[in-house]
């Protein structure tokens, strides 16, 4: 199932992902990776374990308090650098990690190729980084209605959290039969697929519910349908410990 996790906030994130990273490790999977914001979104990523990841940090570090996390689980392509997560966008301006199958894939990477889009990678999970460009650039809509309209045209499962160089302050999730979940901070918050990585920072947590997205930013959040419809959520108080 292997897991993300999504920080926004004043901390660095990318001690922050790497940490929660581990804390998803039980999860299973064969690559980490993170993406991190601060005017740029710099990636690093590793097939291997969360270990891996964190040393190639420390040998070229990120700097910035808005990131993702993700560690795969290959179901297209083989389990390896390239294809291990973030991926981004063609010109590098957001970047997106996903957990789940992106069904209708093969249609929508032959489209976009057809339009003028090169793939990098051999995961289904590009065919929706590239998509939610395609929408935005013929639409010009903000990166979250882009992200939102992308997600009405996909089949299959995902949880997907997305970042920008051009909005520091958000962080884009959604989720359709893959967990998600938002831990709220006091001038930060985060996104992860289980409250595990959330449980030393915050205890009040928000479960999005198949076919929600969420916009968090550092001093709140909201919450759509995949449709567009504000939903009003329940922020539920976390009463287990790490052990
Ligand atoms: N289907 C995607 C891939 O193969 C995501 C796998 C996952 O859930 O980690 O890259």
């Amino acid at each position: 199932m292997c897991g993300i996790v999504g920080y926004i906030g004043t901390r660095q994130a990318s001690d922050l992902l790497v940490t929660g990273l581990k804390r998803l490790e039980y999860r299973g999977y064969d690559s980490a990776g993170v993406a991190v914001v601060n005017g740029s979104v710099s990636i690093r990523k590793k097939r291997g374990k969360v270990g891996e990841l964190a040393s190639a940090l420390e040998a070229s570090p990120v700097h910035g308090t808005l990131g993702i996390g993700h560690t795969r689980w290959a179901t297209h392509g083989a389990p390896n650098d390239v294809n291990a997560h973030p991926h981004t966008a063609p010109n590098g301006r957001f970047a997106r990690v996903h957990n789940g199958i992106i069904e209708n894939y093969g249609a929508i990477r032959k489209r976009l190729i057809a339009d003028g889009y090169t793939f990098h990678s051999d995961t289904d999970t590009e065919a929706l980084v590239h998509l939610i460009d395609d929408v935005q650039r013929k639409t010009r809509l903000s990166l979250a209605e882009a992200v939102r309209q992308a997600l009405t045209q996909v089949r299959g499962t995902y949880g997907i959290v997305v970042v920008s160089e051009d909005d520091p302050d958000m962080l884009i999730a959604a989720r359709l039969g893959s967990p998600r979940i938002l831990g709220l901070g006091e001038g930060e918050n985060f996104v992860a697929s289980d409250a595990s990585p959330l449980i030393e920072h915050t205890r009040h947590v928000v479960y999005l519910n198949d076919g929600e997205m969420a916009v968090v930013r550092r001093d709140g959040y909201e919450v759509f349908s995949i449709e567009g419809a504000p939903v009003a959520k329940e922020v539920h108080e976390l009463e287990w410990d790490l052990e």
